[in-house]
């Protein structure tokens, strides 16, 4: 049976982007747009069985009407895509911006995603769950980088976004106990026609957004659409309340000079043929894990034991293949939180084994223009008291060696994340390494994504997290 997936601000850019990723999959969708004639041209597009609805999300009652209307054609709604969203691109600077201009941003961006949120969940959490250990219903926010950094003029925009953030967070952990899984994308600088907008009142220009991108380009419609796919699909299980930012590197840059420089070959796609990647840790579970789904999807799989010599063992994987797509770093992933191992232990056991694979990978890949490093590590980094200190410690310093690699590397075309895991490691997490080492991964890097249910950013005080 397909999912019904509701995408509301369907008609353009990123919503109508992950409107033909969904329908694409095999799934049912509805698009709900302040512009009727674009929803119902786009549905029709995307061919029988799907649905276009012209609806303001800003109407107080919108919300109720778009989601009775999926239960009315369908039975059920399984996926929401909150996407609807303007932004204030009149540059009003703070001391004269209307108080009106304010509550028109946050009716659309905040108050019509809140109430949109709280009508699919009322059906959600009463619906039978699709299979068996499926959630009854997920939920993904667009949120934005300018969440959590302010832009001088768009300052009503920032805080709508900030209030996204939040309100995934307080939804992602509440309602996890219900079987809704909630989570957001922060995407940064995407080509769509709210940042043509900004370009053509010369609010942002484009040349110089683009140097501050270790990736060295804006994101495309496609790219978010498929990681709104993967926050919709089981990879994304370990998530709850978390934020996945794809902004190709941009919010992690600090460096004072221009970003993009190339350290090795200019960025090109991966050519045709069979990727190939190595697992280093190969004998942790979680690595032994990523062996078995990466081979799974037909790709050749060197794994390679955590003690290994990880230099020799990955220059000769990729000779032997010829190319090297993807690291994924498992090593020291087993007793990350063991409580009598020392804090150097931890470092040399995970952070230096990271350190030393990635190294040795990023080598060959900076010297080919592509490839995509995927470091497993744990949320211990990002959250007092989960762990002893030496897990934390590490899992720390490898958050940043990873955001470090991605500024180096961008400019090549050579991404690089980390998963941060909790410490019941969710099932499926493989397959969430698989998705950053795939082109649908392809604006992601510098991120650290946390997959740990919700429990690092929950304050509350009940258990937070089922496995959604
Ligand atoms: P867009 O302007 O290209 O498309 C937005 C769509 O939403 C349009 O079809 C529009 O008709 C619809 N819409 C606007 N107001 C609505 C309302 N009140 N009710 C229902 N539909 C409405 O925008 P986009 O660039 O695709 O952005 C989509 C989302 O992604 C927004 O929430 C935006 O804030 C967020 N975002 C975009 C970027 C970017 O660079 N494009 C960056 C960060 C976040």
């Amino acid at each position: 049976m397909s999912r019904v997936v509701l995408v509301t601000g369907g008609g353009a850019g990123i919503g109508w982007a992950a409107a033909q990723h969904f329908a694409a999959g095999g799934d049912a969708v509805v698009i709900a747009d302040i512009d009727g004639d674009a929803a119902t041209a786009r549905a029709r597009d995307l061919g029988q069985g799907h649905v276009g609805l012209a609806a303001d999300v800003a109407d107080p009652a919108a919300a109720e009407a778009i989601v009775a209307a999926c239960i009315a054609r369908f039975g059920r709604l399984d996926v929401v895509i909150n996407n609807a969203g303007v932004i204030d691109s009149g540059g009003t600077p703070f001391t004269d911006q209307p108080l009106d201009a304010l509550r028109r941003l946050l009716g659309i961006n905040l108050l019509g995603m809140e109430r949109v949120s709280h009508a699919a969940r009322a059906v959600m959490r009463t619906q039978a769950p699709l299979a068996e250990g499926a959630p009854r219903g997920v939920i993904v926010n667009l949120a934005s980088g300018a969440a959590f950094r302010a832009i001088p003029l768009r300052n009503g925009y920032s805080a709508s976004k900030a209030g996204v953030v939040a309100m995934t967070r307080a939804h992602g952990c509440a309602w996890a106990r219900e079987g809704i899984r909630v989570n957001a994308l922060a995407p940064g600088y995407i080509r769509t026609d709210l940042v043509a907008d900004l370009i053509r009142r010369g609010r942002v220009d484009p040349s110089l957004a683009e140097s501050r991108i270790p990736l060295g380009r804006m994101g495309t419609p496609a790219e978010m659409a498929a990681v709104a796919g993967f926050l919709a699909s089981p990879a994304a299980r370990g998530m709850a309340g978390a934020v996945l930012i794809a902004d190709g590197g941009g919010s992690v840059y600090g460096g004072s000079d221009a970003a993009p420089v190339q350290r090795g070959a200019a960025p090109r796609p991966a050519p045709d043929g069979t990727p190939c990647h190595v697992v280093a840790g190969a004998d942790t579970a979680l690595g032994a894990a990523c062996v078995r789904v990466l081979t799974a999807s037909g790709a050749n799989v060197s794994a390679i034991d955590a003690a290994a010599d990880l230099h020799a063992a990955i220059a000769a994987a990729a000779s032997r293949f010829g190319r090297l797509d993807g690291l994924v770093n498992a090593a020291g992933t087993d007793g990350l939180l063991d409580p009598a191992a020392s804090t150097a232990s931890q470092i040399e056991t995970h952070l230096e084994r990271h350190f030393l694979a990635a190294q040795a990978a990023g080598r060959i890949m900076l010297a080919q223009g592509w490839g995509s490093v995927v470091n497993l590590t744990s949320t211990a980094g990002q959250a007092a008291g989960l762990g002893p200190d030496g897990g934390s410690i590490a899992s720390g310093a490898i958050g940043m060696l990873t955001r470090s690699m991605a500024c180096e590397w961008g400019g090549s075309g050579v991404r690089a994340n980390a998963l941060a895991l909790g410490p019941q490691i969710a099932p499926d997490t493989a397959a969430a390494a698989a998705f950053l080492l795939s082109p649908g991964a392809g604006y992601i890097t510098g991120s650290v994504i946390v997959m740990d249910g919700g429990l690092s950013i929950h304050a509350g005080p009940e258990e937070p997290n089922p496995w959604h």
